[in-house]
């Protein structure tokens, strides 16, 4: 007779079908009876309210170490459905291959179960279906993001420098289905940061520069908001954002995971509620710099090139890498410490630069 173990998972993201430990137990149970199978009670698997996005699953990691006891302990591994296993298909593949190693034959209790290739084109479309409904999850909460985001609650992610994120009741006194007050995240200022934040701003709109805040910021030894020195990145970061003017602006960006660069998104799919918070910088001060930066000549002009000794050379003072940051007018290509030309003399005195002479390449 053959033996099975039992993999169960219940998703905190029910809107699946949330069948309880309890009934997937059941079927899984019904299904060994009514095939033959008889199910070992100290092999039952139990994975609970973890998505079904990630593949952290410890039971189901447990499960595969024991698979691979000797003697055998089970080779059949029943679960309720595909979904409860996971939720694409690569990842079901992966799955696959490992208990096909382990000679463990995977069986659903509830979806049908074909050898060959009809069996195999079956599961594929029943995984399919499962990473579609996944896609679809991830649109629900997009638009439930929205609607906190639309009345000016923080729709997630880290509040800027110079805020913290506090969260407060619902005002409609709205409750969550256990019964708690449903709670949104809101900024509320934290003053030495803001000081600053305030300060960057000032020292802009009277006509500093950005590499001048740096020298300035750094000279004092005030930390950076990454708690580290200033960069002219981080003061730009600062002088964009509207934030600071008291207004929440959200999905401005989109993640490209595959790509691990973070796009803009355009403008209408922006949302932004003035008055949101409370403000840093008052509107005027905002405007001001922003008529500034505006008025810089684009950088659209710029080509992102590659130079052959990018991140090949390093500063001998401070370490920091050597990049051409800096370009003469007919084009001549200087390389120089990027922590010196990014933050200052204070960080690094190095203000050597080398003419490049190597020829170059497009990317
Ligand atoms: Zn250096």
């Amino acid at each position: 007779m053959r033996t099975a173990a039992a993999y169960l998972r219940f998703s905190s993201d029910n809107q699946v079908g949330g069948e309880s430990i309890e009934y997937q137990l059941e079927e899984v149970s019904k299904y060994a009876d009514a095939n033959g199978l008889t199910l070992d009670e100290s092999h039952i698997y139990v994975d609970e309210a973890k998505t079904g996005k990630n593949t952290h699953r410890d039971s189901f990691q447990r499960c595969l170490a024991n698979a691979k006891g000797k003697p055998k302990p089970f080779d059949t591994l029943l679960i309720y459905n595909y979904s409860r296993l996971c939720r694409n298909q690569d990842e079901f593949a992966l799955i696959q291959a490992q208990l096909r190693k382990l000679g463990v034959e995977l069986i659903s209790a509830t979806q049908p179960n074909l050898g060959g290739l009809e069996g195999k084109l079956l599961t594929s479309v029943l995984t399919w279906m499962d990473e579609f409904h996944s896609v679809q999850i991830g649109a629900y909460a997009h638009a439930g993001q929205k609607q906190v985001a639309q009345r000016g609650y923080s729709a997630g992610g880290k509040a800027p420098y110079g805020y913290r994120l506090v969260y407060e009741d619902d005002p409609s006194g709205k409750l969550d289905h256990k019964g708690n007050p449903v709670r949104h995240g809101t900024y509320e200022i934290v003053e030495d940061a803001a000081a600053v934040v305030l300060r960057v701003f000032e020292m802009y709109a009277q006509g500093g520069t950005m590499k001048g805040i740096v020298v300035s910021l750094n000279a004092e030894g005030i930390p950076s908001p990454g708690g580290s020195t200033w960069s002219i990145s981080a003061v730009r970061t600062i002088l964009h954002n509207q934030a600071y003017a008291g207004d929440y602006v959200w999905n401005q960006t989109r993640r490209n995971k595959a790509a691990r660069t973070v796009e803009k998104k355009s403008r209408d799919e922006w949302v932004t509620v003035t008055d949101a918070h409370p403000a840093i910088v008052s509107r005027d001060l905002f405007d001001v710099v922003k008529k500034r930066l505006e008025k810089r000549t684009p950088n659209a002009s710029y080509v992102r090139r590659k130079y052959l000794l990018s991140g090949l050379l390093q500063c001998a003072s401070c370490g920091g890498n050597f990049v051409v940051n800096k370009r003469g007018k007919n084009g001549d290509a200087y390389y120089c410490c990027t922590r010196h030309s990014n933050r200052g003399n204070g960080v690094c005195d190095n203000g050597r630069t080398y003419l490049e002479h190597a020829p170059r390449t497009r990317s």
